[in-house]
């Protein structure tokens, strides 16, 4: 049996993400900057896109710049707020210690120009309390950015709550909301949301397209220089395919949000549970505030990434810790912050499904991670030291 359990890294192009694709390679390949009928008919393409996604996010269409994926829209997004912060003489940003590193990098970056960064420690449960975001913020925060839901552990942020702080507050709000697009319900208005980050392949959408959502008003900085596409704030020919599945995608996604929600809550909550009999496991994340297809547990004595080889060769794709580091040693800097310690965050498990992930593959999961895991740690020299009370079980 093969079992695609790793959507949270990214996920099959659905058929409709596909059939809006298609004619954009091989009819409709004008240049949507080109003034002639070939050109304009992909200017409209361009416009329909962009409405699809502001309508689902309740925003305007000119609020929307479509971008290189996830990644660069959470570059643009902070820095940008740090130029308009810098203008105002406010150079601190709030952050969380376990956002993607598209977010911590460039709040490295950020650090080396000047800037000051406080990032919040999760609580055990990996959900930010508005209390944490409170406390931090100084007279000089320019920008506060925390993501939607966590891409290892699944964990839902109160988005709304922090949104309303920061608008009383009178500071920019930033969240990269890619892990959450399409899986649950977003509305910029309501949650007091300035600037939001989303990227179609975690939704069945094509890789290399992402959104940058920036509320009217706020002067974006350039990422990528040159033309003037994207009303000049991001520069290159449109990736026109790319651009039209991911609407396709987002329409869709958003559409039976609740079915498919309804779905994977309930093959997740089996996993979860079962998964969760194996002696000497823990789950992550907090159990109600999390995304529809996140398991996230870890086990003692276990490499995460042995256990990945052994699932792969059952047919079952899955990930430890976070695709970028899982190939090194280092364990998950997610799994650190919410205070796992070392050896146990080393034996992560990481399945995220989608809703074309189906009962039978559950239970052929819980059928062999047992055996895995056994298998794992009878020849493990730590499972030895912790059964005969040489080391500590530390769950
Ligand atoms: C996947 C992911 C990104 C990066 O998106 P890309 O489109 O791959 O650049 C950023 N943030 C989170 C939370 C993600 O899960």
């Amino acid at each position: 049996m093969q079992v695609y359990a790793d959507n949270a890294a990214t996920t099959a192009v659905s058929k409709t993400a596909l059939d809006a694709m298609l004619p954009m390679l091989t009819d409709c390949y004008g240049n949507p900057s080109s003034l002639h009928t070939v050109g304009q008919k992909a200017a409209e393409k361009l416009s329909a896109a962009r409405e699809t996604f502001a309508k689902y996010l309740n925003a305007q269409p000119a609020e929307i710049t479509f971008t290189s994926g996830g990644s660069e829209a959470d570059n643009q997004a902070i820095v940008s707020a740090g130029a308009i912060g810098e203008q105002k003489g406010k150079k601190h940003i709030i952050s969380t210690a376990f956002e993607h590193h598209a977010v911590l990098h460039t709040l490295k970056k950020m650090e080396k120009r000047g800037f000051e960064v406080t990032l919040l420690p999760p609580p055990e449960n990996g959900v930010i309390t508005v209390e944490q975001v409170k406390e931090a913020i100084r007279p000089d925060t320019c920008l506060v950015t925390i993501m939607f839901a966590n891409n290892e552990i699944g964990t839902i942020q109160p988005i709304a709550e922090i949104g309303a702080l920061c608008k009383e507050k009178n500071i920019l709000f930033h969240t990269d909301a890619v892990q959450a697009a399409g899986h649950l319900h977003i509305d910029v208005q309501a949650m007091h949301i300035d600037m939001l980050s989303i990227s179609a392949h975690k939704f069945h959408g094509p890789k290399g397209v992402g959104v940058l959502y920036a509320r009217k008003g706020i002067f974006l900085t350039n990422v990528i220089e040159g033309g003037s596409q994207e009303r000049g704030k991001r520069a290159g020919t449109e990736n026109m395919p790319g651009i039209c599945g991911a609407a396709a995608a987002f329409a869709d996604a958003c559409e039976h949000m609740d079915e498919n929600a309804a779905h994977m809550i309930s093959l997740r909550d089996k996993l979860l549970t079962g998964l969760a009999q194996i002696p000497h496991s823990i789950i992550n994340g907090d159990l109600k505030q999390r995304l529809p297809g996140n398991v996230n547990l870890c086990f003692e004595g276990i490499e995460g990434e042995s256990m990945l080889l052994l699932l792969d060769e059952k047919g079952i794709a899955a990930s430890s810790g976070s695709a970028c580091t899982s190939g090194s040693l280092e364990p998950s800097h997610v799994l650190l912050s919410i205070g796992r310690p070392h050896e146990v965050a080393h034996g992560s498990l990481r399945l995220s499904l989608s809703e074309y992930n189906t009962e039978k593959e559950i239970d052929y999961i819980l059928a062999v991670m047992p055996e895995i895991v056994n298998y794992l740690r009878e020849m493990s020299p730590v499972w030895d030291e912790l059964e005969h009370g040489q080391r500590k079980h530390q769950i």
